[in-house]
């Protein structure tokens, strides 16, 4: 399905099948140079034809289209990478580019999540789960990275996008803001009906905070449409930012209520927090939704070590407790 949102700017909705997320928001800016596609989908069938033949009822000439990806995730990024001709730009942030030429990826998560009390049992099938596999696979489209950074402007038919890097969500997260139209795209920063998931898999980074942060350098702007990656076009998008602020709020509530009843690891701990799913218990949790669920306890928990909890290692895992102050309290 095609909708025109803007004079020239289109939206593809890009089914994601068996994923509770249900479509990506494909954006498609038509300029009689060069077109742009924002996001694209998984590396799979079903989304390359749903791509191509919205391209087709759009006239859209892919060898004439360069390609901004908000984030490295691979049902934004995956579809890009098979689908963009050699000739084609790919705008990336510089974070993300850096991680997948490194190859970052799983070997050095399974110490950290067991550590945290994921069962290593769990991680091997997990890591073999289609959705980590395909980050392998994102290494070939790094020849046609064109790295944009915060603040460069990309400018395409009558639009001038900035580029804000807006980390949270993923290390290295870009929107793009157009301030004469008042429009802002997105990615999986802000989304209506869902929110985004905020993991940690490692000891350095503190992505919470960076999250809540980039939300209110979002609400500094004057924004009248929102277009995110998923689900429907916000307009009002203060109230969708006090709202995401109060979820991650009433989060961390619950991780200290948790912690109330007993020191515990991340994965103790994420198995007793509140989730917004069909599963009637933890148990029955399929292993990425357990692996999600973890990496938001850690990231919440690494939040929360500012102020009022700690961690210890106790023999190998890492163990979470209230601070002693604070417990009195
Ligand atoms: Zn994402």
């Amino acid at each position: 399905m095609i909708e025109e949102i803007l004079p020239n700017l289109f939206r593809i909705k890009i089914p994601l099948p068996k994923n509770p997320l249900g479509a990506l928001n494909s954006y498609i800016i038509k300029d009689s140079r060069r077109n742009m596609i924002i996001d694209t989908g998984f590396a799979q069938d079903e989304c390359k034809e749903a791509m191509r033949t919205g391209l087709e009822e759009l006239g859209i000439d892919i060898q004439k289209t360069d390609f901004f990806i908000t984030h490295m995730h691979p049902d934004h990024m995956g579809l890009a990478l098979v689908i963009a001709p050699d000739t084609s730009k790919i705008y990336f942030n510089r974070i993300e580019a850096d991680m997948l030429r490194s190859g970052f990826f799983l070997d050095e998560y399974t110490d950290f999540a067991c550590q945290n009390g994921f069962p290593e049992k769990e991680l091997q099938t997990l890591f073999n789960h289609p959705g980590f596999r395909s980050y392998k696979f994102a290494a070939k489209g790094l020849a046609n990275f064109h790295i944009v950074n915060d603040g460069d402007i990309i400018s395409i038919s009558d639009y001038n996008f900035k580029c804000m890097q807006t980390p949270g969500h993923t290390r290295g997260h870009m929107c793009l803001y157009e301030a004469d139209k008042k429009l802002l795209i997105a990615g999986d920063h802000i989304l209506n009906d869902i929110t985004a998931t905020i993991q940690l898999w490692s000891d350095e980074q503190n992505p919470l905070r960076d999250y809540l942060t980039n939300l209110d350098k979002v609400y500094d702007l004057d924004i009248e449409l929102t277009l995110p990656g998923h689900r429907s076009i916000i307009t009002n998008c203060k109230e969708r930012i006090l709202e995401l602020k109060d979820h991650h709020q009433k989060r961390l509530e619950n991780i200290i209520s948790i912690l109330r009843n007993g020191d515990k690891n991340a994965f103790q701990i994420a198995s007793q927090m509140s989730w917004d799913t069909n599963y009637e218990s933890w148990d029955l949790f399929p292993g990425p939704q357990k692996w999600i669920a973890t990496g938001e306890a850690i990231a919440h928990l690494k939040y929360l070590e500012e102020d009022k909890i700690q961690k210890e290692r106790r023999e190998k895992e890492a163990i979470y407790s209230l601070k002693k102050s604070k417990r009195i309290l």
